[in-house]
């Protein structure tokens, strides 16, 4: 807890509002073993604009023939982000999309008005085997951009540019926004940093997290110290809206993955793959998806 004293002393900082453990273990479809590290329908007032963090892995698979991975599924009023950190994923959308990401690559899917898709594991490495590793975050859309177009950014690891800290200390690679003059290839719908944050041992990092906005962030490796409190491998640090500094201090080598956006502070009415605003546009999505009208298996899949 944060003293009365401290936070007049240091009244730029963004305190640390809650340190949360990953939640339950599962399955999606059969090849992601997946910890849900938050959900809009525990933490959805204090995260927003970012509904849903699942980390997938990391785990070794071991070489196969077979096809791994989610089969068709639709997504409505939201955009899907996943970033590979080992591994590789294949997906094919109802909109004659395909494509693969690999590790350093991201996708960012803007589900808007609806999209199926499948997502597997890449044919070259399930049939390789290997450690493997991903995150999708799930980021809302505000009200009057849920029934937009959907569409896919594909950002390359060499797409993505690294600024590298002084002393050695580690990188930064933007994914969204903006660190120090890099700025990231996503184009978003309201303003957002994502960063994925690597950090020498015994070196540390100050971020502008912007007064006013949500901040959280993800341990994927590593201890680390977050303007003083200690997180964990596997931990998920939130930070309060108010103030804007946080310093960031490896205890070992470290994986971060850092989230920062404006709120969407909108009403949000979830059910499975559907993100909307009201439980009437719930019940209208499923109407839809019934009826085709959020897109159909090409006939070309296998
Ligand atoms: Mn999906």
């Amino acid at each position: 807890m944060k003293s009365a004293l401290k936070r007049a002393v240091k009244d730029t900082t963004k305190n640390v509002r809650s340190i949360h453990h990953g939640s339950d273990a599962h399955w999606v479809g059969d090849g992601f073993p997946v910890h849900t590290v938050f959900s809009y329908q525990d933490l959805g007032t204090e995260l927003t604009p970012f509904l849903l963090l699942d980390h997938a892995g990391p785990a070794d698979f071991g070489p196969t023939s077979e096809e791994r991975g989610v089969g068709w599924h639709p997504h409505r009023g939201f955009e899907t982000v996943t970033i590979a950190y080992q591994g590789e994923v294949d997906h094919e959308d109802s909109g004659g999309n395909r494509g693969s990401i690999r590790p350093g690559d991201v996708q960012w899917m803007t589900a808007g008005s609806g999209v199926l898709h499948k997502e597997i594991h890449g044919r070259d490495y399930a049939r390789r085997g290997g450690p493997f590793e991903m995150l999708q975050l799930w980021v809302n859309l505000p009200a009057k951009s849920k029934m937009t177009s959907p569409r896919y950014q594909e950002l390359l690891d060499r797409d993505i540019p690294a600024a590298r800290l002084p002393g050695d200390a580690g990188s930064v690679r933007v994914i969204a926004g903006e660190f120090e003059g890099a700025k990231g290839p996503a184009r978003t719908f309201t303003p957002i940093n994502l960063f994925d944050l690597r950090l020498h041992a015994r070196h540390r990092v100050r971020l502008d997290l912007r007064e006013g906005w949500t901040a959280a962030l993800f341990v994927l490796k590593g201890k680390v110290s977050v303007n003083g409190e200690a997180a964990n491998e596997g931990e998920l640090v939130v930070f309060e809206r108010e103030g804007g500094e946080a310093a960031i201090e490896a205890a070992s080598d470290a994986t971060v993955f850092v989230m920062n956006g404006k709120p969407i502070d909108e009403p949000i009415a979830g059910y499975g793959p559907f993100v909307m605003n009201t439980q009437e546009q719930i019940r209208q999505a499923f109407v839809d998806y019934q009826s085709g009208r959020l897109g159909r298996i090409p006939s070309t899949t296998h």
